[in-house]
């Protein structure tokens, strides 16, 4: 039996198992939120005053008191329990990548020895937690471990299975933020009061500035038989070894191409318990590679849409087990073909629903516009690194710089309306662009925008930070990565540049400038400042990082050396003026980071040189002694010179095999002797260091000589199933 039928049959054992999909009689009007306390449940399960409180609290940020958590629970605990629901737990985002939970059933003895149902508002708001063994870069010591979560009110509980969970963020008990959420939080909130201080010298009846994410989930699934049989899969979620398959993405067939029936099926399920659960699932289609594709979902405010990026990506991994499927969401599971990114589609706006990085119809709107574009271009200019610092994770490294991710420099596409209008306020003279004839009557010359620009952005997939006609579009991120790493950098970075703005403009107004002939002289100084971030041509290209390197752009590729910027002066001063991270917090977060990178290269080089040596290297050999035996009865029956002259190709396979083999073992075991001497560093980061520098490199080498085996040994005995076989699904 051939390995791809034998790996079949795996696959087709679990394809039975896969759970037909049931079409649910309603539609997702009906269901949509259907296990989310949203202010409509709220509305109906609190008292008229407990109602009033919570809307207080979710929308002006007031504190809010024991006795009406106690209301809120109550009222929850009664939604939830018509739902089913026997267990509550906070719900948090450590920095696992992860999300984290802990069960509490809703009992209490009644003091009668029987028990009663019970969520008080403590419960509800606060939780202390022994969180010694999450990772924590230093900042507690296991003696003083406690830490604890505190619940997020701007994102609603919602229930899964018997389960409701509170979305908390978690904080060490001298206040350090030890997750995503909390510094997240910190970010938008820095970020927002500093655009709605900017909002205000073009509309004072401005209240509020919201930060919209939307974001592009792309992933590849398997046949969860086959992956099984895929150790390198299984415990580092990606492939360590296998040759190109001869046919992969090079047709362009897959992209947006009809999607396998198996494959909708999950989707739909998938779609509907997403939708049950308050995420507004809307696009789904096949992306580049085979088995690749992607979910996005309509943009929300910020926070809430990071907490439903990771609530989806345990949803794909659970329905993905269900259609006899595993989701990877690992950035770059397979070599040689796409990898997988989360486009991050951010943008800036008003509660009365302007879109801050869009253009208006009027040309005071469109020195708004302008001013976002700029200011948050300078952020992105002034922390390219750092940017790309929040990006980059040791699975991330491996997608970006391929040829068909971003490259690991981040600069940021405009298109030609955009270009030529910045270049227009550049260089016209301050007479061209304004015209004071009187009080009331001011001509600004800043041309029209055409509507257009909003749907026919081009398209230049090759940036890592793209305007997209009325956002941007973060395109570094990795798949596998919680959005807010991006987000924090991102919004803190620009709340600086926003308050620099602002601080430059009022110092002129104080001058006794004019307003918006002071806007437009720091807006035109900045557009000078910030030129070297724009970049329209080709990111893929050699030119590019040769270029962007004279420019003074990042182009450090090293993941380790990358981490460092969270450290540089600018960074930490950015940081400080968010109000975001102290140095210690970002120094512990560095820790951690680097700890990470090097447990992820360790882990793989560990399965690895398993599989080289007890997979790979006996079979070759087995083959090769087949060969052998051949050789040698072939001179049994043939004369020396045929014998010699048939056998050729033989002894050519069997030489060819001995000199992989042996290249594999000497490199395996130079692999392990490298592996022990970094172990020996004690600092986090040369330790990452030595991982990248000298461990890495040599799964590459040896990789190279195992998938050349690939093509030489015999099909039937190879013990892992190919590139063609995992990556295309019937
Ligand atoms: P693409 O063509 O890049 O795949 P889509 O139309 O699929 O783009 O949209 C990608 C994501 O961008 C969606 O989540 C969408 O809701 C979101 N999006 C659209 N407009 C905005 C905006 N102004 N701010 C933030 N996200 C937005
Ligand atoms: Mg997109």
């Amino acid at each position: 039996m051939s390995s791809s039928l034998r790996f079949e049959v795996v696959g087709e054992a679990f394809k039975k198992k896969a759970v037909a999909f049931n079409k649910p009689e309603e539609r997702p009007s009906e269901f949509f939120a259907k296990y989310v306390f949203t202010r409509q449940k709220m509305y109906k399960y609190l008292s008229a005053e407990a109602y009033q409180k919570m809307c207080d609290v979710m929308d002006n940020g007031a504190s809010l008191d024991l006795k009406t958590a106690d209301q809120v629970a109550e009222g929850m605990k009664k939604w939830a329990m018509e739902l089913g629901v026997t267990h509550c737990t906070h719900w948090f985002q450590p920095l696992t990548e992860g999300t984290a939970e802990k069960h509490d059933a809703f009992v209490e003895h009644d003091g009668k020895g029987g028990m009663i149902e019970e969520f008080s508002g403590k419960q509800l708001v606060q939780q202390e937690t022994d969180a010694s063994s999450f990772p924590n870069g230093g900042i507690r010591s296991t003696f003083e471990a406690r830490g604890y979560s505190a619940w997020d009110h701007a994102s609603p509980v919602f229930v899964i299975g018997d389960t409701l969970m509170i979305p908390t963020v978690f904080i060490s008990y001298t206040g350090e933020s030890l997750d995503y959420k909390a510094p997240l939080k910190k970010a938008i909130h820095a970020v927002s009061k500093a655009a709605t201080d900017v909002c205000h010298y073009f509309d004072p009846e401005v209240k509020k500035v919201i930060v919209n994410l939307g974001w592009e989930q792309e992933y590849f699934l398997v046949d969860e038989g086959l992956y099984a049989t895929r150790p390198d899969l299984l415990m580092t979620g990606r492939t360590l070894l296998g040759h190109d398959s001869a046919k992969n993405q090079q047709m362009d067939d897959h992209y947006f191409g009809s999607i396998p029936g198996r494959v909708a099926a999950f989707m739909s399920d998938l779609e509907i318990q997403a939708l049950e659960l308050g995420i507004p699932c809307k696009t789904r289609h096949n992306e580049v590679a085979p088995n690749q594709f992607e979910l996005a979902p309509i943009y929300e405010e910020c926070n809430l849409a990071i907490d439903h990026n990771m609530l989806i990506m345990s949803l794909m991994k659970e329905v993905a087990r269900k259609h006899g499927f595993r989701c990877l969401l690992h950035e770059k599971p397979f070599a040689g073909i796409n990898g997988s990114g989360k486009h991050n589609n951010w943008s800036l706006a008003t509660d009365n629903g302007v879109l801050l990085h869009g253009p208006g119809k009027t040309p005071q709107d469109n020195l708004r516009f302008v001013t976002f574009i700029v200011e948050t271009l300078m952020a992105v200019y002034k922390h390219n690194g750092l940017l790309k610092a929040s990006i980059m994770s040791a699975t991330n490294a491996h997608r970006l710089g391929g040829h068909e991710a971003p490259p690991v420099i981040v600069s940021s596409f405009l298109g030609n309306q955009l270009t030529e209008i910045l270049s227009h306020l550049e260089n016209a003279t301050d007479d061209e662009l304004i015209n004071i004839a009187g009080k009331h009557e001011m001509k600004l010359d800043i041309p029209e925008i055409p509507e257009l620009l909003v749907d026919n952005t081009d398209r230049n997939r090759t940036s890592s930070f793209a305007f997209t006609g009325n956002r941007f579009e973060f395109r570094a991120v990795g798949s596998e990565a919680n959005c807010a790493s991006a987000m924090i950098a991102l919004n803190s970075a620009v709340a600086e540049a926003l308050i620099n703005f602002k601080e430059r403009v009022d110092a002129l107004i104080a001058g006794g400038m004019e307003k918006t002939k002071a806007i437009l002289k720091i807006v035109r100084e900045d557009i000078k400042t910030c030129k070297p971030i724009h970049f329209d041509g080709n990111g893929y290209s050699d030119e590019w990082k040769e270029e962007a390197a004279r420019r003074g752009l990042d182009v450090e590729s090293s993941c380790p050396l990358v981490f460092d910027r969270y450290l540089d002066q600018s960074s930490v001063d950015m940081f400080a003026k968010a109000r975001v991270f102290t140095r210690s917090e970002l120094e512990a977060r560095n820790e951690i980071k680097w700890e990470t990178y090097t447990k992820k290269v360790q882990i793989e080089a560990r399965i690895f040189g398993d599989l080289c040596m007890n997979h790979i290297i006996p079979v070759a050999t087995r083959y090769q002694s087949t060969l052998i035996d051949n050789v040698h009865k072939m001179q049994q029956i043939f004369p020396a010179e045929e014998a010699a002259r048939l056998s050729a190709k033989n002894v050519e396979l069997i030489r060819n095999i001995a000199a992989h083999s042996s290249f594999i073992t000497e490199n395996v075991e130079k692999l392990i002797e490298a592996r022990k001497v970094a172990n020996q560093i004690e600092s986090e980061r040369e330790k990452a260091i030595a991982y990248h520098d000298t461990v890495a490199p040599k799964l590459e080498e040896i990789r190279y000589h195992v998938d050349k085996l690939e093509l030489i040994v015999d099909d039937e005995l190879w013990p892992l199933p190919k590139y063609r076989e995992l990556l295309f699904i019937r």
